[in-house]
């Protein structure tokens, strides 16, 4: 793989909006949105040993390993169509795996262009999480109060009528995922800030105004 695309990693709270953010980039620039949480989820899905004793630390609101979501992540970014850039969304959650990609990335000669922290105090958070579904067909995301669907019950996109809402959007698992993120992720933004690569946003705004400000330090 060759640095000639964009490399981006998102940064901030769980129910921060960084898969929004992300999914929102991937339609604009094409880039590949590789989010541990959903890999981990798929593989939650898919039945194997892996997967279930995954399940069950992402449903206690814990972390998986690092060794797992490394191993998930170095994967994927074996895959051709991830050389012309990608956004990490929900990796790295701890310096040893900010390490970690640091390496994997080396040696593939990929430089990160930016970091990209989506700031949103923790008062806000319990609100947005839990009330967030997402259509069980093409999973586009909703919200109970900020984003509901157009029809009442009805996918936007694809006109489903059915949902779901994950299992660890629940009060008492968000509070633990806070904890977590202050403890072991807050101490990669330092690491990112040192190279010169973290930005901030402000992620109480508007979907639409946290996706310009994020276009206008992409440049695009
Ligand atoms: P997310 O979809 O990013 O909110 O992640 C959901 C859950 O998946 C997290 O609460 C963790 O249990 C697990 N997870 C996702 N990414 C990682 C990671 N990089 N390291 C460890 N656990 C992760």
């Amino acid at each position: 793989m060759v640095s000639d695309g964009t490399f981006i990693v998102l940064m901030g709270p769980p129910g921060g909006g960084k898969g929004t953010q992300a999914r929102m980039l991937k339609a604009r620039l094409g880039l590949s949105h590789l989010s541990t949480g959903e890999m981990l989820r798929e593989a939650g899905r898919s039945g194997t040993k892996l997967g279930l004793e995954a399940k069950k630390l992402i449903d206690d609101g814990k972390l998986v390993s690092d060794e797992i979501s490394i191993a998930l992540i170095s994967e994927r970014l074996d895959e051709p169509c991830v050389s012309n850039g990608f956004i990490l969304d929900g990796f790295p959650r701890t310096v040893s795996q900010a390490e970690s990609l640091e390496n994997m990335l080396a040696d593939k000669g990929v430089v990160l262009n930016v970091v990209i922290q989506i700031q949103v105090p923790d008062e806000i958070i319990v609100e947005r999480i839990i009330g967030r579904f997402s259509c069980s067909k093409c999973g586009a995301c909703y919200h109970d109060k900020f984003l509901t669907t157009k029809v009442s019950g009805v996918c936007d996109v694809c006109g489903s009528t059915e949902f779901s809402r994950r299992v660890d959007d629940n009060e008492n698992t968000v509070k633990a995922r806070l904890k977590i993120y202050r403890d072991k992720t807050t101490p990669v933004l330092p690491f990112y800030e040192k190279k010169g690569l973290l930005l901030c946003v402000d992620g109480t705004r508007s979907i639409d105004e946290i996706m310009r400000k994020v276009e206008k330090i992409l440049g695009v």
